[in-house]
């Protein structure tokens, strides 16, 4: 580039071209306790539950509404196991501000319906129903774990997690051989698979001599084995598939990273690790782990729910600072995953305003669907304010638009906090093959979040 082009013209660039040696080893080395994190937090809860472990480990300590904080104190409250808020408490008064970093740790996946167990054929499948948008051929013929929770008739709880183990077994969702396909193949991609086809095949040994449901019998008496629940207790359970196994390196070089949910650990994580880089904040940092995202955000461990507010309200109150004052005042980054420029699908990406994979931290200034619906749109202000933060601090980022005009669109939790009178943007990692079972970030890029959230943090 001449050097007049370079004076004028504007182009993101690789982070490999803009960091030094040093810098790629804190690349590499960030990339491990990542995989490390996605490996135990394959939903809402595990996720909340490895956070709080974090969190413990670098001295947080519970909140519970209403109580007394102090600066310097770090705090985290746990919403029914399912969204994690943690806080620490800064050096100055909080009228001057809250910075808020808030992703989602729910990711699409199947869930089992109540009444999941049947038999067919001799073989025995649980019913679900997808939670999120999938392409429901994705989801078949490859190996699928169960996470989640089981609350038994007496109240009590049992934990499932199986199919992550080696020897533990997998569950699978049969699809057609190609050599019967013939009607399947002429049907559309998006109807070829219908969500009542998605059932979970999980046993095929009969009870010996047991005339009908032998199948079924026989699964149900190694659940009540293992869990001690009978099959009425999938009434109040909470059971997901997910795609089994761990998080791997793509490419000769490991620069991508293959795994499940990294929409949106991808950003929860760096949320969290910025959070605990800066103890002795001056301002009053929040990074929040919501669930509901994938489905609107809505329920009481949504973004929409008022306890986000009632926290807020609570600090203020604690601190002597104005809680309209305090929201005014605040900054948010909404952490959620940008879909990243593929040229394998060039032609729904408007290429010059599309996140590139290793280009750094994306920055979407809205998000919404035709004519922007949806999005809340931050204003021209506060990305000047936070452009700023990360020149000063050397973070690489770029901006991405998700997709062409009208090719379809999305939204995150920007829109439900903005409306709280919160300066907000969206800031995250670019994501490959969004929403499939697996899912592809380069390591370059999560690193940059982790820096782009420290920095805003500063
Ligand atoms: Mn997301
Ligand atoms: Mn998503």
């Amino acid at each position: 580039m001449s050097e007049l082009k370079d004076k004028l013209f504007y182009d993101h660039k690789n982070v490999y071209d803009v960091v030094d040696e040093n810098e790629v080893a804190k690349i590499n080395d960030y990339a491990v306790g990542y995989m490390d994190f996605l490996r135990n937090a394959k939903t809402e809860r595990e996720a909340v539950s490895e956070g709080i472990k974090m969190a413990q480990a670098q001295g947080f300590v519970p909140y519970t509404m209403g109580m007394e904080v102090v600066p310097g104190g770090k705090y985290y409250y746990n919403n029914r196991g399912k969204a994690l808020y943690l806080f620490i408490i800064g050096s100055e008064s909080m009228e001057n501000g809250i910075r808020i970093s808030a992703a989602h740790v729910d990711s699409p996946r199947l869930d089992l319906k109540q009444v999941p167990l049947y038999e067919a054929a001799e073989m025995s499948f649980f019913k679900t129903h997808y939670y999120g948008g999938i392409k429901k051929y994705q989801w078949t013929a490859i190996p699928l774990a169960l996470h989640g929770v089981i609350y038994k008739k007496d109240g009590s709880r049992v934990d499932v997690a199986i199919g992550e183990k080696d020897d533990d077994p997998v569950f699978y969702i049969n699809d057609l051989l190609p050599h019967l396909g013939k009607d399947q193949m002429q049907k559309k991609l998006g109807e070829a698979f219908s969500g009542e086809d998605l059932n979970l095949l999980i046993g095929s040994e009969p009870v010996k001599g047991e005339e009908s449901d032998a199948v079924k019998l026989k699964v149900m008496m190694l659940l009540n084995e293992m869990y001690g629940i009978t099959e009425a207790d999938f009434l109040s359970a909470e059971l997901s598939a997910v795609p089994a196994g761990n998080p791997k390196y793509i490419g000769f070089d490991r620069s991508l990273i293959c795994a499940y949910g990294h929409d949106d650990r991808v950003c929860a994580y760096p949320a969290m690790t910025a959070l605990f880089e800066n103890p002795n904040p001056t301002h009053t940092l929040m990074a929040i782990l919501a669930d509901k995202e994938e489905i609107g955000s809505e329920g009481n461990t949504g973004m929409k729910c008022e306890v986000f507010t009632d926290i807020m309200q609570e600090l203020a109150k604690s601190t002597g600072a104005n809680y309209h004052i305090v929201k005014e005042n605040s900054k948010c980054l909404s952490a959620d995953v940008n879909a990243a420029f593929d040229p394998n699908f060039a032609e729904c990406y408007e290429k010059k305003n599309s996140s590139h994979v290793n280009h750094g931290v994306v920055m979407t200034k809205f998000t919404g669907a035709r004519g922007k619906s949806g999005s809340s749109d931050a204003s021209a202000e506060y990305v000047s304010f936070v452009r700023s933060v990360f020149d000063k601090y050397d973070v690489v980022w770029q901006t991405g638009e998700l997709g062409k005009v009208d090719q379809g669109g999305g939204g995150t939790v920007a829109a439900y906090i903005a409306q709280k009178n919160i300066d907000t943007i969206d800031l995250g990692v670019a994501v490959i093959s969004m929403h499939a079972p697996y899912e592809v970030i380069a390591k370059a890029d999560v690193y940059m979040a982790h820096k782009a959230f420290s920095a805003f943090n500063k």
